[in-house]
């Protein structure tokens, strides 16, 4: 049983007021709230012991380096990945996907196929764009249904011994659907191709174990868990990282450098050039830590029930439609009211001190399918509440009254 009244006393922020009101925090799926035991590992950091790793002699130096290949660990047990050294820092899940879509451009020939589904963020698009350009590579896309899923029979018929590599959310950032990706792993493995999957949206609800998925890449953002921004992690297999080239060149990449030839680190530094951001990495291990002390069983049940009591209230509003399936979903639910703008049901709700999100999502193929501007999304986390979900129901009642 969860004790949301206890978990809330963490997060500070969520006893502000925003316009004179309450706030009610329902932008969860854009940026999650940071907990006290984040934060104070943060604080800890620039207090007492700042200071570049991996090189230094010195104590301090040390201690960070130590905190750091901490973190790394604790986000490859997190993950169930083999070897800690198939765990790469990165700034976030956009920079993941980036870094395997440049190394690829090493391994695709033109006419190769490259496989990306419907219901992605555009950052799960745009670098395989950049790939399919640079590289001569053909980009397929596996179809959405009128219920915000994935058409597998497309999908089947669009794979082929072409396709190298096929790529997809494991939970829409959009509508919340929640993918079927080990479907996708196996047919995708089956013709030879390899899977990277955004864990973006997923890693705050579900505990993903790559090597029971056998996935080849997975890629998250700490601050979709209770993190801070700047900081996550691509998990690769090492064969996979091993065939990749580096991605930027500069400090800490390289064995050897001179002006005839420079030799590359060893994983997980060939992948790591510069100074990282090591506060990051470190509380990142921290907000895993708070998330894993919560327990993830217990934050899915909870959200599942959130997004039932939600669901069940704001479809008792004429004329609202709700996008995405009915179940097998996170917690994410995008609406819209027949005739008002989501833009402007957005408005309302700030001024009544709730926060959600309106527009496409990063995903503007998806609002182009709806043939829609964009949706209004609220998106939970366990720290919110089912008063909360009332606040929005009257909320969005009141906007409606307003607005039509
Ligand atoms: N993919 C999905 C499914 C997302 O929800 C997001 C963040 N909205 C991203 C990718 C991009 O994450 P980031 O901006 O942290 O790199």
């Amino acid at each position: 049983m969860i004790n949301v009244q206890e978990i809330r006393k963490d997060f500070p922020i969520l006893s502000r007021s925003v316009n004179g009101k309450p706030l009610v925090y329902f932008d969860n799926a854009a940026t999650s709230q940071t907990p006290n035991q984040v934060v104070d590992v943060i604080v800890d950091y620039y207090h007492n012991y700042n200071a570049n790793i991996h090189r230094g002699v010195h104590s301090l130096s040390q201690e960070a380096t130590d905190k750091y290949e901490a973190a790394r660990i604790k986000i490859q047990q997190h993950f169930n990945a083999a070897k800690s050294h198939e765990i790469i820092f990165t700034s976030g899940t956009t920079h993941g996907i980036n870094l395997v879509a440049n190394g690829f451009s090493a391994l695709l020939e033109k006419g190769d196929e490259i496989i990306v589904s419907a219901l992605e963020h555009h950052s799960n698009i745009v670098p395989w764009q950049m790939l399919c350009e640079r590289t001569g590579a053909v980009l397929k896309v596996i179809p959405m249904t009128e219920e915000g899923t994935l058409d597998m029979v497309t999908f089947e018929a669009v794979l082929s011994e072409k396709t190298k590599l096929v790529f997809c959310n494991h939970v829409s950032n959009a509508l919340g659907t929640i993918n079927p990706i080990e479907t996708i792993i196996e047919k995708a493995h089956a013709v030879g191709a390899a899977v990277l999957i955004d864990g973006a949206q997923a890693s705050p609800h579900i505990k993903a174990d790559v090597q029971a998925l056998d996935v080849d890449f997975y890629v998250v953002s700490a601050h979709k868990m209770c993190g801070p921004t700047g900081a996550g992690m691509l998990y690769g297999k090492e064969a996979w990282l091993q065939k990749l080239p580096p991605y930027q060149g500069g400090g800490e990449m390289i064995a050897e450098v001179t002006f005839e030839k420079t030799t590359y680190a060893d994983l997980p530094h060939k992948f790591e050039a510069g100074t990282p951001n090591i506060c990051g990495g470190i509380a990142f291990g921290a907000a895993i830590d708070y998330m894993n002390s919560v327990g993830f069983d217990t934050i899915a049940t909870y959200e599942d029930e959130l997004l039932q009591y939600a669901t069940e209230k704001l479809s008792t509003i004429a004329g609202l439609r709700i996008y995405g399936p009915n179940d097998h979903k996170a917690a994410v639910i995008s609406f819209n009211i027949e005739g008002i703008h989501p833009y402007d049901m957005g408005v309302i709700l700030d001024k009544l001190g709730i926060a959600v999100r309106t527009g496409h999502h990063c995903a503007q193929p998806i609002m182009d399918f709806y043939n829609i501007p964009g949706t209004v999304r609220a998106s939970f986390a366990f720290y919110n509440t089912k008063e909360e979900i009332d606040i929005l129901f009257e909320g969005v009642v009141r906007a409606k009254n307003m607005l039509s």
